[in-house]
């Protein structure tokens, strides 16, 4: 069965990149009919917060995204702690001393000397001795994986092909630090065996840690899951990470953005689909497939979330909506509206032309009496718009605009608006007519 997993730290809250991971991997399961498993990585005690915790949920219950389970890497620690055993038993994690100065100091001299900064495994070089005697200094070590240089790293990537590194030019992962606390690297892979994940979708920027983890999975006995790296979310103008905080859930909602436009757009951007209003999540599944997916970075465009969401709107049916909508409002009146909203929360502001009260505007005297005929031509009928105007049209000769726009000034109080034809039988006759003696009362 295929199970897939979204792994975020709670460190802070979803941002459009990694709401787009989350998605992808939970398209990927649903496709499979397998499972997607939301895997909180908490190992980090300082920086993880569980407020964060919850609002990762519900953010991702707010867009729809359900997971069959919930693990947190908080809860594991005894799992990693036996992985540990084992790989260090096998000869595959060793304690290195070096303060972060020194290793600071290394990197420096080998890009001085224009080689890449890979760790010189100087803690492998330590005799006995001289293990013995940092420890008796009080040197507590951290610790490193030991990659195997002799086992060339290989995987058909789902989305970038065939990757190769050659390990030797790898840095040891340290992968737990002297405190005894947990970095990502080893947590992932214990966490990815044990829940059986058989397919990791995540961004390109994990390609090296996925290098590493392979020879993991191997040195576990385990079988590694098939990985995709797919090309990070940029903004319109570059790097997206100085706008991140704008661009979650909580910014998106107060915004009117609409779960399913975030879907739609997220399911395709940076794949060969077209990005279109979609809001059949089965015709965003059917068409989903990591073969579409580009190498190039995705642009996110703010302007565009806002065009599929307006197109959504614009589509929405009365059923989805009726609950969202001020009291009274009915099918006609979300009719009349709907073509001149962005956002649902706009519906009020045209609605308010329906209930009144309504803006005063002035009219030169002409218009006065112009409209002072309107009140008295008004009559009810299945149409009342179209009889209105087409009998002032013959009584007065009036066309255009000069027919036109003081009848709406005087019904709604604006100059633009929803369609008057839909409008006026929403305002009712007495409202109506009302509006208009004022208009003409000057
Ligand atoms: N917590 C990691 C992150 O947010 C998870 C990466 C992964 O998918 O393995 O980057």
């Amino acid at each position: 069965m295929t199970v897939t997993r979204f792994a975020p730290s709670p460190t802070g809250r979803l941002h459009v990149g990694n709401i787009r991971t989350a998605l992808h991997n939970w398209m990927l399961a649903q496709k499979a009919g397998g499972q997607f498993v939301l895997r909180i990585d908490d190992t980090d005690a300082e920086r993880s917060r569980e407020e964060y915790v919850a609002a990762i949920r519900e953010d991702l219950a707010w867009l729809g995204i359900d997971w069959d389970r919930e693990e947190r890497q908080s809860a594991r620690l005894d799992r990693y702690e036996a992985a540990f055993d084992t790989l260090r038993a096998a000869g595959r994690i060793y304690p290195a001393y070096e303060t972060q100065q020194e290793l600071e100091l290394k990197r420096k001299v080998l890009l001085g000397r224009g080689l890449p900064p890979i760790y010189d495994r100087g803690a492998l070089k330590l005799t006995e001795e001289e293990r013995a005697a940092k420890e008796a200094d009080g040197v507590q070590p951290h610790w490193r994986f030991k990659l195997d240089h002799d086992k060339p790293i290989g995987w058909d990537d789902g989305v970038r092909g065939k990757q190769k590194f050659d390990p030797a030019q790898l840095s040891d992962p340290v992968i737990r630090r002297a405190d005894g606390s947990w970095l990502y690297m080893l947590p992932s892979t214990v966490d990815d065996v044990d829940m059986g994940v058989t397919q990791v979708l995540r961004g390109e920027d994990h390609v090296s840690n996925t290098a590493v983890q392979i020879q993991m999975f191997h040195a576990m006995g385990a079988t590694p899951p098939d990985f995709a790296h797919e090309a990070l979310l940029v903004g319109k103008e570059g790097k997206l990470s100085k706008r991140l905080g704008s661009l979650g859930c909580e910014a998106f909602r107060e915004r009117g953005i609409e779960p399913a436009a975030i879907i739609a757009l997220l399911a395709r951007l940076g794949t060969s689909l077209p990005v279109e209003p979609i809001v059949d999540g089965a015709v965003l599944l059917e068409t989903f497939d990591l073969s579409t997916f580009g190498r190039a970075p995705a642009k996110f465009d703010d302007a565009e979330l806002e065009r599929v969401n307006t197109a959504i709107v614009h589509a929405m049916p009365f059923d989805e909506v009726k609950d969202r909508l001020p009291d009274g409002m009915d099918e006609a009146g979300w009719h009349a509206v709907q073509p001149n909203i962005s956002t649902v929360g706009e519906v009020g502001e045209w609605w308010r032309l329906v209930t009144g009260p309504i803006e005063r505007v002035e009219f030169a005297e002409e218009d006065r009496a112009y409209l002072g005929q309107a009140a008295t031509v008004l009559a009810w009928s299945a149409d009342p718009w179209r009889d209105l105007t087409s009998s002032l049209k013959d009584k007065t000769g009036r066309k255009g605009k000069g027919l036109f726009l003081p009848l709406r000034q005087a019904l709604t109080g604006m100059n633009h608006g929803p369609d008057m034809g839909e409008l006026l039988p929403l305002i009712g006759e007495e409202a109506a007519r009302r509006r208009l003696e004022r208009a003409a009362a000057g």
